[in-house]
This record gives structure tokens, C-alpha cells and sequence, in this order.
């Protein structure tokens, strides 16, 4: 009889057998002595290891500049209609130029944190690297690494050692080994609460701020267990494709889609050209609401 010997990876169950990965997946979920209390805490039974499940996501306001209070409370009144259950505004900003909008840092924070109570949204914000992350952990109900910091090892660490889940984004650059160890990063700290996201990757294409790597999805779908979500907004740059392109990620199997919103994207102090008004987001969740109903899939 041949012995079985624990596979050196298996956090993320890459490239076992079905059998064997479901097996991995419920011993993971048994070590999760404290998922309860994960769970009360963020109100998101459904972030654990167990996926897919359909969830939506969206972003407004990914500046939070100061003054907006009071925008943030008319567009997350709106947005709460849609059935939405998760809010992101960008409080720390990794922006190309360091003469860009950086963000409001932690009174960006506590405008999340209002919205949450007044709302009822969990709040998922950006940790831009470790001191940031011991702030956004405070007052998050989900941390975001994005796609600069992909293979910023210290960082996933730091969030692997942390109590919230985590959305991790997918490098521009990177490979699919590339994004399911910079994911096993997190999880070999303890944290198996971690969403994938693919948000474009950089190719020649002229007509696209990035290229919408849809493909990914069936494929990290072989390969692990994890959730993984699509941000149609990053992965083209154009409002215009957001729809279309939100459509075609429900369908290819995607667990959630990260939109980003804005009443008014022409004023927006970033990403204004890709962000769409509260009432097209209205409208993109009765449609992918209709296409995963095709599919018989289950939307949170
Ligand atoms: C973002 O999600 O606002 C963001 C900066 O995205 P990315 O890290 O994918 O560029
Ligand atoms: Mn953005």
C-alpha cells in the first residue's frame, strides 16, 4: 500500500487531483477553529474556503477626497438597493505619479467606517504596505492588495498574519504560478480567508488600458480552490466595456465583480474614465443577476 505524504503546497490546493483538493479544502476548513468569529465579525459567511459562491462587489469613490462625506452617503443609499454587500473606496492609492491623488489615508478610513454603520455595507480598502495594513486591518472588514504589490512578499505576509480576509489582485504582469503563490503566500501565514481578483494584464492591445484576462478564471478554477473575482473597470479603463465585459465574467465563472462607481465620473480624482453612475451598476446587477440564474449559479 503506498503511503501518502503531505504535498509541500497544498494551501492554495494547487494542481491536485479533485478528490485530493476537496479533501485539502475541508481539512483547511477544519483547522479554522476561530472562522466562526471570522464570520460574526465580517458579516461574510461566504468569504471562506468553501467558494464559489456569486457575490458582487462594487467601488465608488475611489478617491475619497475630503468634502465627499456627504456623496459617499447619496451614492452608498443607492447602491445598498442593488442588493450590493460590499463597498471599496481607496483610502491609501498607489498611483503611478507620486504627484497623483494619494488618498486620504486614515481619516479616508473612518468615512468607510461611517458608511458601513450607516449603511450596513462591509468595507474592503486597499494596504498599500505595512503600516497601512495595521490601519486598514482596524477598520476593514476585507484588506486589498493590489496589483503593484502582488509580489510584495513583506506585505502579503503581513496580511497573512491578519484577521480579516483578503482580495489579493493580480499583478499586470504576472504569471498565473506567479498569482497563486503570491496568494500561498497568505495563506502559509494562516490566513485562508484570501478572494483572487483579475484585473487586466498589460499586452499591445491599443483600444484597452489593460487587457481583460477572462481566461484566467477556468483556469485558476483548475488549479485552486480559492474565489476569484473579475474588476471590469481596471481591466479595460473605458466605461463602456464595463458592462459587456461584467457579462462575459459571470458567465466564464467569475465569484464577484469589483465596479467601480461614481455620480459624478468626470469629476472623480481617479479612474473617472473607467467608473460608471449608480444607475448603470444598477442595472449591470439585474443582468448578471439573469445570466448567473442561466448557469445555476447562487448570487449572494
Ligand atoms: C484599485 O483597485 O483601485 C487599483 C488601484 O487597482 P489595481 O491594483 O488593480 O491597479
Ligand atoms: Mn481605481
Amino acid at each position: 500500500m503506498s503511503t501518502t505524504t503531505a504535498p509541500k503546497i497544498f494551501h492554495t490546493a494547487i494542481d491536485l487531483p479533485v478528490n485530493v483538493r476537496t479533501t485539502v479544502i475541508e481539512l483547511l476548513n477544519g483547522t479554522l477553529a476561530d472562522l466562526n468569529d471570522l464570520k460574526s465579525q465580517t458579516k461574510y459567511a461566504h468569504w471562506n474556503v468553501k467558494g464559489p459562491s456569486f457575490y458582487s462587489l462594487h467601488l465608488l469613490f475611489d478617491q475619497l477626497a475630503s468634502g465627499f462625506d456627504e456623496q459617499i452617503d447619496t451614492v452608498a443609499e443607492r447602491i445598498a438597493k442593488t442588493g450590493c454587500r460590499l463597498f471599496r473606496g481607496g483610502a491609501y492609492k498607489p498611483r503611478t505619479s507620486p504627484y497623483s491623488f494619494q488618498g486620504l489615508g486614515e481619516p479616508g478610513l473612518k468615512i468607510l467606517a461611517k458608511v458601513r454603520e450607516q449603511h450596513g455595507f462591509g468595507i474592503i480598502t486597499e494596504a498599500i504596505d505595512n503600516e497601512s495594513l495595521d490601519l486598514v486591518e482596524q477598520y476593514a472588514d476585507v484588506i486589498q492588495i493590489g496589483a503593484r504589490n502582488m509580489q510584495n512578499f513583506s506585505l502579503l505576509k503581513r496580511a497573512g498574519r491578519a484577521r480579516k480576509p483578503v482580495l489579493l489582485k493580480r499583478g499586470m504582469s504576472a504569471t498565473l504560478d506567479e498569482f497563486l503563490m503570491a496568494a500561498e503566500y497568505i495563506l502559509s501565514e494562516g490566513n485562508y480567508n484570501v478572494m483572487l481578483c483579475e484585473r487586466g494584464v498589460r499586452t499591445f492591445s491599443d483600444f484597452s488600458r489593460n487587457t481583460l484576462d477572462l481566461a484566467v478564471v477556468p483556469a485558476v478554477k483548475k488549479r485552486s480552490h480559492l474565489p476569484i473575482l473579475v474588476d471590469p473597470s481596471h481591466g479595460t479603463g473605458k466605461r463602456h466595456k464595463v458592462l459587456p465585459l461584467s457579462r462575459a465574467a459571470v458567465a466564464v465563472g467569475a465569484d464577484g465583480l469589483l465596479v467601480e462607481v461614481h455620480h459624478e465620473p468626470d469629476k472623480a480624482l481617479s479612474d473617472g474614465v473607467q467608473s460608471i453612475v449608480p444607475e448603470e451598476f444598477a442595472a449591470l446587477t439585474v443582468e448578471v443577476r439573469q445570466i448567473a440564474e442561466v448557469l445555476r449559479r447562487h448570487v449572494n
